[in-house]
């Protein structure tokens, strides 16, 4: 499965988020130290992150594996932003390996991260869809479902597809949702922000783990878990 990350607070660097924590997604690129499914996420990754003066979030995403980009490493510690979403990506077999299939995606301001497995023949073929993956395809319904009733969203999906691992993550600029359905989830309370994760990226006592089918909530300062319908 594939990790994931966001960050809503004070500004923090691409560097900073992405690359320089100890068990930051560089590291779980090759090693993450709560993945169930999959060794590592070598099958690409992507960063949406947004600017004060355009409504709508940039986007980086790259097929390579993240430890495979110098590029992004020179420039990451230079672009900074109070919200970011980002994910490194272990493919599920049979998905296609381009750059279109990897997280974020996107639909005006919103961006989305699944980390998981769905049937796509319980959700349809959505002709929107970045790519054919079942992430994208998840994303697709979701965007048009409505990322505001994302727990009815993951709660239906889940009920159709009882083998679905569900964790997506989502931003506007101004919120994270995320759910934990079937993965770890975890988040870190800061004085400037918060972060969701997959997994802790450094030993922090504040990280918390998300329970089991949960709804997470980022507002502001304020962070909200609501149990969903399993
Ligand atoms: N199923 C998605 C893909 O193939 C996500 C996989 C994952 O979470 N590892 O990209």
């Amino acid at each position: 499965m594939c990790r994931h990350l966001a960050w809503l607070g004070a500004p923090r660097s691409l560097s900073d988020l992405v690359l320089e924590q100890p068990h930051g997604l560089l590291v779980q690129s090759y090693a993450p130290r709560r993945q169930r499914h999959g060794l590592m996420n070598a099958d690409g990754w992507g960063v949406g992150f947004f600017a004060a003066e355009r409504k709508q979030p940039a986007r980086w995403r790259s097929s390579r594996p993240l430890w495979a980009d110098p590029s992004f490493a020179s420039v990451a510690p230079v672009l900074s932003a109070g919200c970011v979403l980002a994910a490194v990506r272990s493919a599920t077999a049979g998905m296609p390996l381009d750059e279109t299939a990897a997280a974020p995606f996107q639909s005006g301001r919103w961006l989305m991260s699944h980390n998981g497995v769905v049937d796509r023949a319980i959700l349809g073929p959505h002709p929107d869809a970045e790519s054919v993956c079942d992430s994208a395809q998840l994303a697709a319904h979701l965007f048009d479902y409505g990322p505001e009733r994302t727990a009815e969203f993951v709660a239906d999906v889940g009920s159709r597809d009882p083998g679905a691992r569900l964790n997506v993550l989502l931003t506007d600029g101004h919120q994270i949702i995320a759910t934990r359905w079937n993965d770890t989830l975890s988040y870190l309370h800061r004085d400037d922000g918060v972060v969701v994760a997959s997994e802790p990226y450094d030993d922090d006592p504040r990280w918390a783990d998300v329970p089991e089918h949960h709804l997470v909530e980022v507002s502001g300062d304020t962070v909200t878990l609501t149990e969903l319908e399993a």
